[in-house]
């Protein structure tokens, strides 16, 4: 066989060499890999029928086929290899404990609490953190960050348990679809009124393929009709056997919502903790963990909650978390004390990173913020050019039945925005669960927290993908630079009204009816009180005009604050008038509604019917 040669300049031909390239890599990487000139690797794909460019992210097909056509052999290396050879090269590992057998310590479990909806998971997790209030502690407050720690007594002996407080096995799932190890125990909710349920038989597979063991909590045994023999007897069929049957799980009857026998299931936690885990740490070592959940805050910048999974996490530590850096600054439990260090098995929340990290991402706590910054630099590098590498065309949720009929996609690519990590993985694992049929794929190109952007807005462009904004708006010209390329923008509050949309699109069963056209921005400028009128927005208009008696929604940061409010009163120095336009100050009176503050943005948007196409 003859080498292939492009205007008759030879081609550096191989001898069935291996050659190693990361997922969405371009043609000029590989040119790179055997000296070639990226050019020429562009016109022997010409000639395999592929137009491609030379720095455009390619399929693994792609690669092989010009590594065969080359005679190489190639090996596309998967992101998690690529990122533990990252970690290597500033010899850095994640997830071994240094040191030998006797710098571990004991560490308490982490627990998920999963189980068919509506029983009580979040109720148990409310209840077993109220039992643990303890009386008289300076702040008391409890707060929301995603995981919280109690403390019981077991065989005399205080021992510490830590929740992940955010229900149900998406969580669970998408945390462990991204390799990460979480959770140590699953807690079965299952309701004794109710018994097994799909999503309970869902719960429990999950927790079995994570090799996770299980406390199943009986939980509303003071219903009427409650009845706890009957769960044993159903969970039996899936291999749970109780112990009083002489199997190894511990089943618990217990009242969330009387908090009757939340110590029982404590206890046995730990008592399964103990038989069937052995759970240590080093909690010498430099910290290492997992994000749990994260999200922006106006005055604080980046807040995410970390679980320290071995090692101690410092105020001052320079860490690591997905692409997202920093030297933490503070950090804060789930009382919202600060505090100065974390070991083993504490969740805490940490200020001070560049950027919102994903839940489920890594962290790691390294010598020098140089490091830190370079191995974030690369991960965000790499998760973007993954995500070039999954292009196709572009569609709109209206005409994608059509496109799908006629065979132009097999994929609807997706990119999801939204107001914290947790509910955009919720999001994402719902979506991707969607049973559409053989025809088409659902494809999560990126996802992240924060408001729709112009780089979100890009890679839509570039990708064909449907951009979904879930609690958040569009920053910036954001907006105007998707209605402008035609990338179809989809807001959404409520996760199952964005699941229910993407489906009957699917289906080729969307109806839109009424689509909302913005009509004006207005930042605020000053905040006026009246006694009379509550609180008047002192504005500039930013964008096109801003009408009275119009709908408007506040939007702060990105994230939509407020929804449904009506430009009540407008004004001009003294006078009322109906509109005001771009560039002009003005003062809005939002009617009831007066939590607003300087730098917010009223927009205000109208309905409009929407021609079917
Ligand atoms: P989740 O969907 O699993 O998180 O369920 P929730 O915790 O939201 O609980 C669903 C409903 O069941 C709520 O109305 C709870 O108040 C109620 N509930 C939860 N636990 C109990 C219980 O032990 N007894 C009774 N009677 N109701 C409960």
């Amino acid at each position: 066989m003859q080498a292939p040669s492009v205007g008759g300049v030879m081609l550096p031909r191989g001898n069935g060499e291996t050659i190693r390239l990361s997922r969405g890599a371009s043609l000029t990487d590989f040119a790179e890999k055997i000296n070639a000139n990226p050019a020429s690797l562009v016109a022997v794909m010409m000639n395999l029928g592929e137009m491609v460019t030379a720095t455009q992210s390619v399929s693994d097909e792609t690669l092989q086929l010009l590594a065969d056509e080359m005679n190489y052999t190639v090996q596309v290396v998967s992101p998690e290899e690529e990122d533990r050879e990252l970690l290597e090269s500033f010899d850095l590992e994640f997830g071994e404990d240094e040191g030998d057998e006797g710098d571990l310590v004991v560490r308490p479990p982490v627990v998920t609490v999963m189980g068919h909806v509506d029983h009580g998971k979040t109720r148990l997790l409310d209840a077993i953190r109220k039992t643990n209030v303890i009386a008289g502690e300076a702040g008391g407050i409890t707060q929301h960050i995603g995981a919280y720690q109690v403390t019981t007594e077991v065989n005399e002996e205080d021992r510490k348990i830590t929740f992940i407080d955010t229900p149900g096995h998406e969580a669970f799932t998408a945390m462990r679809a991204r390799g990460a190890k979480s959770t140590d125990i699953a807690i079965l909710v299952v309701a004794a009124n109710d018994g097994v349920m799909p999503q309970t038989v869902e719960a429990l597979n999950h927790a079995k393929a994570a090799d996770v063991p299980i406390v199943v909590a009986v939980n509303k045994i003071d219903v009427e009709g409650a009845d706890p023999t009957k769960v044993r007897g159903q969970l039996t069929e899936y291999g749970l056997v109780a112990e009083e049957y002489g199997g190894d799980t511990m089943f618990v009857d217990i009242s969330a919502k009387q908090g009757l026998h939340i110590d029982s299931l404590l206890e046995a936690v730990i008592l399964t903790a103990d038989a069937s885990l052995d759970l240590r740490a080093n909690p010498t070592q430099d910290a290492q963990g997992i994000s749990i959940e994260s999200r922006l805050d106006r005055g604080r910048g980046a807040v995410a909650t970390v679980l320290v999974q071995r090692g101690t996490l410092r105020v001052g530590d320079t860490m690591v978390v997905g692409d997202a850096y920093g030297r933490v600054r503070a950090m804060l439990d789930d009382n919202g004390n600060n505090v100065a260090e974390a070991g083993p098995s504490t969740p805490v929340q940490v200020l001070g990173l560049t950027n919102v990290p994903g839940a489920g991402d890594n962290f790691i706590v390294v010598d020098e913020d140089r490091t830190a910054r370079q191995i974030a630099e690369k991960r965000a590098a790499r998760e973007r050019n993954a995500a070039f590498a999954k292009r196709t065309r572009r569609v709109s949720l209206e005409d994608l039945d059509k496109v799908l009929k006629a065979g132009e996609v097999q994929q609807l690519n997706l990119i999801i925005k939204g107001d914290a990590s947790g509910s955009v993985e919720a999001l994402e694992s719902s979506l991707l669960q969607l049973d559409v049929g053989e025809e088409v794929d659902i494809r999560v190109l990126h996802r992240g927290v924060g408001a729709v952007t112009e780089s979100d807005i890009d890679l839509a462009m570039g990708s064909d993908a449907i951009v979904i904004g879930f609690n958040v708006r569009a920053a910036g010209r954001a907006a105007q630079m998707a209605e402008r390329e035609g990338v179809d923008v989809r807001y959404y509050s409520v996760i199952y009204q964005a699941i229910e949309e993407i489906e009957a699109a699917l289906k080729g069963m969307l109806k839109p009816e009424y689509e909302e056209v913005e009509l004006g921005t207005a930042e605020i400028r000053e905040v006026f009180r009246s006694s009379k009128l509550g609180n008047i927005a002192g504005v500039l208009i930013r964008s096109g005009e801003v009408r009275r008696n119009t709908k408007a929604r506040l939007i702060r940061d990105g994230k939509v604050i407020a929804e449904n409010l009506n430009i009540e009163g407008l004004r001009r120095f003294k006078d009322d008038v109906t509109e005001i336009r771009e560039g002009f100050e003005g003062g809005i009176n939002l009617g009831n509604f007066n939590d607003i503050k300087v730098d917010d943005v009223i927009a205000t948007y109208e309905m409009r019917e929407k021609p079917r196409v």
